[in-house]
């Protein structure tokens, strides 16, 4: 039976709507936006209503939901290499499933409290902990169990089981399967989740370090075959340049380009030592593009030019990578302000853009643009797109200004979004409301058991 909200004010193409209600079918997805006289009295009777601002939920295209555990571990590595070596894979190394399950939910937890509905999961970590034990029913006991997780929590999931055969490092043997054990992998998670309108398979070579040219190519042609999203890291650090240059003779977009490995299903994370010609290249081959920059700012990766993709007409959608602080309004700002330090003026990335005012660019980054890097119908309140909204309140001293024409510039540059969300709905069910917490499972449990792993790690 369809279900009816009726949002005090809705934010949808940019504009408030009064006097409107939604529509959301058994799927989940929105079957209507109307006028609310158009409603006979047995739907408004029944409507749920949503006091408050209604706009579309956050759309996180990149996340590492374990690293949640990383927090506080290893303050001070000198730079991104001794961080991966000192802190990530110390940690990957000591995981069970049942730890990466608690880190999964905390880290999906943490977002719907900041009004992120869907994920892009990038996981890459495939082989269980030694002590575990290896009778198992499928090849893929820790991704099933994140895929779960997230299904536990309500939270809508691009599950992008990664392809990582190089490397080896201690820590990287948990990475490890080769080109075909991924496709059937990612063949089996597909068939598995098929009929589960929440969760959704991409695929993910990991990195030109991590991936050999025959994984890029077998999960770039796996993607286009089943018209899936294909994500890869790309162009991090400084050094990823120059690997690839001594390597491949070579930077990174054009080795992609020359062995035929970029497709529009593609979306290359983090691109922040990419040269102008480089963004051409991915604008001529429809490739989208992920930026992560308070994880950039982290790991001290660099400043991606953002300027560049945008007025080059790129989709650049946001994430929240390594979960520090999984808050996609934290992103948007560090996205403008790193341009505005960066070049030393304001209002840097709406000026490249046709956009109606500077803060719609960084806006739809995290919404709309979000919901095409993970091609899924989110990120806009529209018939037929998934009724994952958030409601969020007005009234209150840390929204940061009125309901005017600067909406959007208070959204993106003063408020902080956890004190004034009310309440987060994906696919029209409740997942979080602010005097209940997260709804459906019991987060008291979630941080006993998370305390007992920090000790432990
Ligand atoms: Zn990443």
């Amino acid at each position: 039976m369809n279900r009816f909200f009726l949002p005090k004010l809705l934010y949808r193409n940019y504009e408030f709507e009064r006097d409107r209600y939604i529509e959301v079918n058994s799927e989940g997805r929105i079957e209507k936006i109307g006028r609310t006289r158009e409603l006979g009295s047995t739907e408004l009777n029944s409507a749920e209503i949503l006091e408050g601002i209604v706009l579309p939920g956050f759309v996180n295209s990149h996340s590492h939901a374990f690293q949640v555990l990383l927090r506080g571990m290893g303050d001070h590595p000198k730079n991104f290499h001794d961080w991966v070596k000192s802190s990530l894979y110390p940690l990957v190394r000591s995981l069970k499933t049942e730890d990466i399950v608690t880190a999964t939910k905390v880290a999906y937890a943490q977002m719907l409290m900041r009004g992120i509905t869907s994920v892009g999961e990038f996981h890459y970590l495939h082989n269980l902990h030694p002590e575990e034990n290896p009778e198992i029913e499928n090849n893929d006991p820790i991704s099933i169990a994140v895929i779960e997780a997230a299904r536990e929590v309500g939270i809508r999931q691009r599950f992008l089981y990664t392809g990582y055969d190089l490397g080896n490092k201690p820590g990287q043997e948990r990475f490890h399967r080769k080109a075909f054990e991924v496709i059937e992998s990612l063949n089996y998670l597909r068939k598995k989740y098929r009929d589960d309108p929440l969760i959704e398979i991409g695929a993910a070579p990991h990195s030109l370090h991590g991936a050999s040219e025959e994984m890029i190519r077998s999960m770039m042609e796996w993607a286009e075959q089943n018209s899936e999203v294909c994500h890869i890291h790309l162009s991090e650090q400084k050094s990823d340049v120059e690997e690839s240059i001594s390597q491949f003779g070579m930077r990174p977009v054009e080795y992609l380009e020359d062995r035929g490995l970029l497709s529009s299903m593609m979306a290359i994370v983090h691109g922040i030592w990419l040269e102008n010609s480089e963004i051409n290249t991915l604008l001529t081959h429809g490739v989208k593009h992920v930026y992560n920059p308070m994880t950039n700012m982290h790991l001290g990766d660099g400043i991606a030019p953002i300027r560049q993709y945008v007025a080059r007409g790129v989709v650049t959608a946001l994430g929240t990578d390594a979960n520090m602080d999984p808050d996609l309004v934290m992103e948007m700002r560090a996205t403008e302000y790193l341009q505005r330090i960066e070049g030393l003026e304001m209002g840097i990335i709406g000026a490249v853009t046709d956009d109606a005012s500077p803060a719609m660019t960084l806006y739809k980054m995290a919404t709309v643009n979000g919901g095409i890097a993970l091609n899924l119908k989110v990120g806009v309140l529209d018939e037929g797109y998934y009724a994952d909204f958030i409601v969020i309140d007005p009234d209150h001293l840390n929204f940061g200004g009125g309901i005017d024409k600067y909406f959007l510039e208070n959204l993106t540059l003063s408020t902080t979004i956890s004190t004034v969300l009310k309440s987060v709905y994906v696919g029209g069910e409740q997942v979080f409301n602010r005097e209940d917490g997260i709804t459906k499972i019991d987060t008291s449990e979630l941080l006993k058991k998370l305390n007992e792993i920090v000790k432990s790690v």
